[in-house]
C-alpha cells in the first residue's frame, strides 16, 4: 500500500525520514564527500551536481585556489598577449627580488638611520603619500623629545 509523505493514518504521521538522526541521513542518502577533506557534503538541494567541497575555511580557500590555478593556466594557454605579459610580470618580479637580495649582501655600506625609520613608519601606517608620512613623523618626533624629557626629569613616559 502506499502512502505520500506526510499522510496521517491513525494518528500517527509518516514523514518519509529515517530514525537515528542526522547520521543516519547521511548513511541513507550516500552525500557526496568533500574532494579536500573527505568529509560529508550536505550540498544546497537546488545545486547538489555542482558542490564538491565542504565549506571548512581551509576547503573554501583550497577550492578558490585551484579555481584561479586552472582560469590562469586556460587563459596561459589560449591567449598570447596575455601570456606575453604574464611572463614580462613575472620577470619584472624576479629583477626586484634579485636586486633586493643584492642589496642585502651589501653589508660594508652604512645604514641611514633616518630612511630606516621612514621606511618602517611607511610600513607601519601602510603609506607612501610623503606629507602623511611627514605629519606621523613630526608626531613621533614630538612624543621622543617628551619621553627623552620626562626620562631627563626622572618622570615616567607620557
Ligand atoms: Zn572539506
Amino acid at each position: 500500500m502506499f502512502f505520500p509523505s506526510g499522510v496521517e493514518l491513525r494518528g500517527a504521521v509518516f514523514r518519509g525520514r529515517p530514525r537515528g538522526g542526522q547520521k543516519a541521513v547521511d548513511m541513507a542518502k550516500k552525500l557526496p564527500r568533500c574532494e579536500c577533506c573527505g568529509r560529508v557534503v550536505h550540498p544546497d538541494r537546488y545545486n547538489a551536481g555542482h558542490q564538491k567541497y565542504c565549506k571548512g575555511a581551509e576547503c573554501v580557500r583550497e577550492r578558490k585556489r585551484k579555481r584561479q590555478r586552472e582560469w590562469f593556466a586556460a587563459r596561459y594557454a589560449g591567449d598570447p598577449a596575455f601570456a606575453a605579459a604574464a611572463r614580462m610580470r613575472c620577470a619584472a618580479a624576479n629583477r626586484r627580488r634579485r636586486a633586493a637580495a643584492k642589496a642585502c649582501g651589501k653589508q660594508d655600506e652604512p645604514i641611514e638611520l633616518f630612511a630606516v625609520v621612514t621606511g618602517l613608519l611607511s610600513q607601519l601606517t601602510d603609506t607612501t603619500d610623503p606629507s602623511q608620512l611627514r605629519v606621523s613623523l613630526r608626531r613621533y618626533q614630538d612624543r621622543g623629545r617628551r619621553m627623552a624629557l620626562s626620562a631627563h626629569l626622572g618622570a615616567g613616559p607620557p
